[in-house]
């Protein structure tokens, strides 16, 4: 009997079975052709590779461009105050101081200009600021270049149309009614009436 070993081509012989068996066992753990196939790497299958999804940073939106991120509210909104907007400012490099004595002209608003807003209230020109601040309202008008903020029409005023609002630099003073609730006047002129200088001056509504 004879047993030819797969791997290596070996011929093993005996005449008896059990002793041929033992020999191809011994022969398979020995064979070294057998054990080198054992050994020799299964040849990889070439993986394909999984590309590494990453979000693009040209496709992904910046915070800006997010619809609800604070930066984006923050680029929409528009500069104003609580009153509206604000396009005058009462500090500068301006080279005019204008104090100016009273009374207020009653015929300003065709004659000057509207220069710009502070909190939605119209000022009229001509504004250089910090000396020379305008006429300022609507309805409740007050000149700024004449104001001297002795405070009487803020005390007057029944409804709280004015606040002081700071004017530093201003020759004439350096803070000044500001009509910031003028479309809660009543029209009570108590405040044109009271005042010194005579630097207010209302406009009931359609004058
Ligand atoms: S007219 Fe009367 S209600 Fe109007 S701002 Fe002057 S004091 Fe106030
Ligand atoms: S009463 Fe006339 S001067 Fe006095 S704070 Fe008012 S606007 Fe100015």
């Amino acid at each position: 009997m004879e047993y030819i070993c797969e791997s290596c081509g070996t011929l093993l012989m005996h005449s008896n079975q059990v002793t041929l068996d033992s020999m191809k066992d011994v022969h398979s753990q020995l064979c070294s052709v057998k054990r080198q196939n054992i050994a020799t790497p299964v040849p990889q299958v070439p993986q394909k590779s999984t590309p590494n999804v990453q979000p693009s940073l040209s496709n992904t939106p910046s915070p800006s461009q997010m619809p609800n991120s604070p930066s984006a509210q923050q680029s929409t909104t528009v500069a104003s105050a609580p009153g509206g907007q604000t396009t005058i400012s009462l500090t500068g490099n301006g080279t005019t101081y204008s104090k100016i004595e009273g009374p207020i002209d009653p015929e300003f608003r065709s004659k000057r200009q509207v220069k710009g807003t502070f909190q939605g209230i119209k000022v009229w020109g001509p504004v250089d600021p910090p000396g020379q601040l305008g006429i300022w309202g609507t309805e409740v008008t007050v000149d700024f270049d004449i104001c001297v903020a002795d405070g009487a029409c803020i005390e007057a005023c029944p409804v709280n149309v004015y606040e002081w609002l700071d004017t530093p630099g201003h020759p004439a003073s350096e803070k000044k009614p500001f009509m910031i609730r003028e479309k809660d006047c009543i029209f009570c002129m108590a405040c044109e009436n009271v005042c010194p200088p005579q630097c207010v001056k209302i406009f009931q509504k359609g004058q």
